[in-house]
């Protein structure tokens, strides 16, 4: 072999080995290190996602679990709420004119006592009248209710209307009131008619003073007409005793707006 030979082998011998060397001890290995960590790295990061997405799923199911409990809660509150409804009962027989049944209840009737203290004080007012005259509820100032003739009795407080009211409202009828106490009543408060189809609720208040109606009272309202719909499984139509005679003073200017939203959305605003 000449020497160019010799040469060419030594410099090829020194490439190779250059070659295995680094190739042993640099990029080889590093390369398979970067090629592990980059797998697990990937498997950490999918790893993550997977237990991120269940942590997210165990949050959305325990939200929609606490709204269903809450909807629950608030429906079975709402339930109590009218089921609840404290009223205090102070039942006097002469007040009762005859059996009125579910299928015969048609309205709320709103009066005003134009006077009194509490309802109590009305009730014996009414007893001292000797004309058996009541509604069903009164609602005193600080909205303490209190019922003197069952629901599902008649009770003379609306009597006969004016004004065509009668044919309007779909009651001329006298036939299931027993007409007690109708002499002394008078004309002007002829017995029958819409007592037998409706629900009278006096308002502790007097008109003519201008004075507003307390929020107490008002909310004790929302309560009771929650109640009565309850109680009917339907929403009876609410008027107040002007509205069926016009000659009547109650209710009284003040609640004109409060009667409007009571009609058509049945709460106080
Ligand atoms: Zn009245």
């Amino acid at each position: 072999m000449n020497k160019k030979i010799i040469s060419l082998l030594i410099i090829a011998i020194i490439i190779v080995g250059t070659g295995f060397v680094f190739l042993y001890t640099h990029d080889e290995p590093q390369a398979d290190g970067n090629a592990v960590k980059l797998v697990n790295k990937a498997a950490g990061d999918i790893r993550k996602e997977v237990l991120a997405e269940k942590e997210r799923m165990l949050i959305e199911k325990e939200k929609a679990r606490e709204k269903k409990e809450r909807e629950k809660r608030e429906k079975a509150e709402a339930e109590k709420a009218k089921k609840d409804i404290a009223i205090e009962q102070n039942i006097v027989e002469e007040f009762i004119h005859g059996d009125k049944g579910k299928e015969y209840q048609k309205y709320i009737v709103l009066h005003d006592t134009e006077g009194g203290s509490d309802a109590y004080n009305i009730i014996q007012s009414w007893v001292n009248q000797g004309k058996k005259v009541a509604s069903h509820f009164i609602i005193s100032k600080d909205g303490t209710i209190v019922q003197c003739v069952p629901m599902d009795k008649i009770a003379h407080h609306a009597g006969f209307g004016n004004n065509g009211h009668n044919e309007k409202y779909g009651v001329t009828d006298e036939s299931r009131d027993d007409r007690a106490g109708t002499e002394s009543v008078g004309a002007d408060y002829s017995d029958y008619g819409m007592n037998s189809y409706s629900i009278g609720i006096e308002m502790l208040h007097n008109g003519s003073s201008g004075e507003e109606y307390p929020e107490a009272q008002l909310e004790a309202l929302d309560k009771l007409i929650a109640y009565i719909d309850n109680y009917y499984g339907n929403e009876s139509t609410i008027i107040d005793h002007k509205m069926w005679r016009t000659s009547n003073s109650d209710t009284s200017s003040e609640f004109a707006g409060y009667l409007q939203n009571y009609m058509s959305k049945r709460r106080h605003e």
